[in-house]
């Protein structure tokens, strides 16, 4: 069949603008619409599989989609055997830029199937293999994945041996399996052996991918020196070429790694890339990317403010993520529970770094710093499960006195001894903060308004116990706390965190100006109007 003009001039645009894709998406754009004025199917089918592959090689991951279904319909329409191997191809690239890896699976699938008893295939049956092997990969079959990569590769390098390209990409693949199934020396050296390989490429996008890959497993067997030269050259690289989402797992593995050794200063290097790519291709897998590499960055930092913040924003990228999946229905309960691990993890995470940060050095509880963090996670639960959040609130009677007649050193001792009390109480439900100077607040989730009164009565008991002179307090010449509590069920009323410190705040006042060396509860129940119930019996 004679080749049409339009389909002639698209040949001169793909031979004039060789690994130049922005020019050539350009040109096709402009070519597109005249073939579409000429109505020469073919030809447009054709542009929309060169748009589509131009768009995989500039690593824009939201483009390649539309243009890979319209060749896709154009050629089954068509019936072009060729072309259709080559276009389901593409559609399954498209729906791995989706982490839609079940039909990528099947694409590739369809586009093995048209390459059948071909005598000029559209695609080497190799290239397709890599590709399902790959899917095999992201969703964690390694040892599927690799019995495909092994063949492949041993394929390309006994039958092709200039194949240097497809070479590089089969190595990178199978140093992935390897690294997935803990086989560190033999990523490295399937690596190794394509090295003449990767000085002829002339793919920047593969260059830096196999520089990346390199670094990854370098991490992993502990060459930190030679994995940070490979990390720079990446970033290098990057940041004067163009960067794809094909390795961005990668460079999230490298940052974790990095942050691991210390090294934030690099990790925030492949941050930054990932933000960008973010920012600019946009979609939600990226976004969740970038985050969750920068929340891990300010986790081992203790930046436990900004850790939060994205971590919130992590949260509700990961629901974007599961109603984007559930959409395409793709195994959504399997990936709802591993993004819900994955908070959790994260969370409990930002509370243990939190709860190192921000602990008072003096008595060991922790400030106010963490107060907003922890009582705002604790007022969710509560929210969630529909129980009560109390607060308690303890102050030491005549401490300035106390001071003044034992000494600073004395105070603070006296300050570490209330502390520890309020320690021992302290569980998974339980929280005592240094609200201030001489005043400790607890945040408690869940407890009925008796057993809230009974922790409260054991601190203040505790402390008039301990047997610490204070000859300046009339309430028993010994130190002496007042305590104010309140137990809201947050469920059913408007108040928040802050009303509850604000009435045990109230309860406290009030045991101060009852006289001091005393409880009480206040209740919030009726309209308005508080009333306090004395809870030390006479
Ligand atoms: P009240 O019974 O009404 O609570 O009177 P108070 O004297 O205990 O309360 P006030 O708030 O007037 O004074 C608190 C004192 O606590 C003032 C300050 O010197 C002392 N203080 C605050 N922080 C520390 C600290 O870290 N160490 C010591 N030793 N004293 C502290
Ligand atoms: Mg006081």
């Amino acid at each position: 069949m004679k080749k049409s003009e339009l389909d002639l001039r698209v040949d001169q645009i793909v031979k004039d603008t060789k690994n130049a894709y922005d020019r050539r998406e350009k040109k096709l754009k402009k070519i597109l619409k005249e073939a579409e004025r000429a109505e020469d199917v073919y030809v447009i089918g054709r542009i929309h599989h060169l748009l589509s592959l131009c768009y995989f090689d500039l690593g824009s991951r939201n483009k390649i989609l539309p243009h890979a279904v319209k060749a896709v319909d154009i050629f089954e329409k068509l019936n072009d055997k060729r072309m259709l191997a080559r276009s389901y191809n593409l559609l399954g690239i498209a729906y791995l830029a989706q982490g839609n890896y079940l039909r990528a699976v099947e694409y590739y699938n369809r586009a093995l199937e048209k390459t059948y008893r071909q005598k000029k295939p559209g695609i080497r049956r190799d290239v397709m293999q890599n590709n399902i092997a790959e899917c095999y990969y992201l969703m964690g079959e390694y040892s599927t994945s690799i019995r495909l990569m092994k063949k492949c590769f041993s394929v390309i390098r006994t039958k092709r041996p200039n194949d240097h390209v497809n070479a590089v990409i089969y190595a990178i693949n199978l140093s992935d399996d390897y690294e997935g199934m803990e086989q560190y020396e033999n990523a490295l050296e399937t690596l190794d052996s394509v090295k003449p390989d990767v000085e002829l490429l002339a793919r920047d996008v593969l260059l830096w991918g196999y520089y990346a890959r390199r670094c990854c497993v370098l991490y992993k067997i502990g060459k930190l020196e030679e994995a940070a030269s490979y990390a720079d050259l990446t970033i290098e690289a990057i940041n004067n070429g163009y960067d794809s989402y094909e390795f961005h797992r990668d460079f999230e593995k490298i940052a974790k790694l990095e942050v691991r050794v210390g090294d934030y200063e690099r990790a925030q290097g492949f941050a930054d890339i990932l933000t960008r790519y973010a920012d600019t291709n946009g979609h939600t897998i990226d976004k969740i990317i970038s985050k969750r590499v920068q929340a891990n960055i300010c986790i081992a930092r203790g930046e436990s403010d900004r850790a939060l913040a994205l971590y919130k924003e992590l949260s509700s990228l990961y629901e974007k993520r599961v109603r984007e999946q559930n959409a395409i229905q793709y195994e959504s309960q399997k990936n709802v529970e591993a993004a819900s691990r994955e908070i959790a993890n994260l969370m409990n995470k930002i509370r243990a770094s939190e709860e190192k940060a921000e602990r008072d050095p003096l008595s060991g509880l922790l400030n106010r710093g963490a107060l907003i963090n922890i009582s705002s996670g604790f007022y969710q639960s509560a929210i969630e499960k529909g129980t009560t959040l109390g607060g308690v609130f303890l102050d030491i009677d005549f401490f300035k006195e106390y001071n003044d007649t034992y000494g600073h050193a004395a105070g603070d001792d006296a300050i570490r001894s209330i502390a520890k009390a309020c320690l021992e109480e302290e569980n998974g439900n339980v929280r005592f903060f240094r609200y201030g100077g001489d005043e400790f607040l607890g945040i408690v989730l869940g407890y009925r308004d008796g057993d809230l009164e009974k922790l409260a009565l054991r601190l203040w008991e505790r402390v008039r116990t301990s047997g610490i002179e204070h000859v300046k307090n009339p309430n028993g010449q010994c130190l002496t706390v007042s305590v104010g509590i309140v137990n809201i069920n947050v469920k059913n009323s408007d108040d928040t965190v802050l009303d509850i410190i604000k009435y045990s705040d109230k309860a406290l006042y009030h045991a101060k100006s009852a006289g001091k060396d005393d409880v009480y509860a206040i209740c919030t129940a009726k309209q308005g109007e508080l009333e306090y119930r004395r809870l030390v019996k006479p």
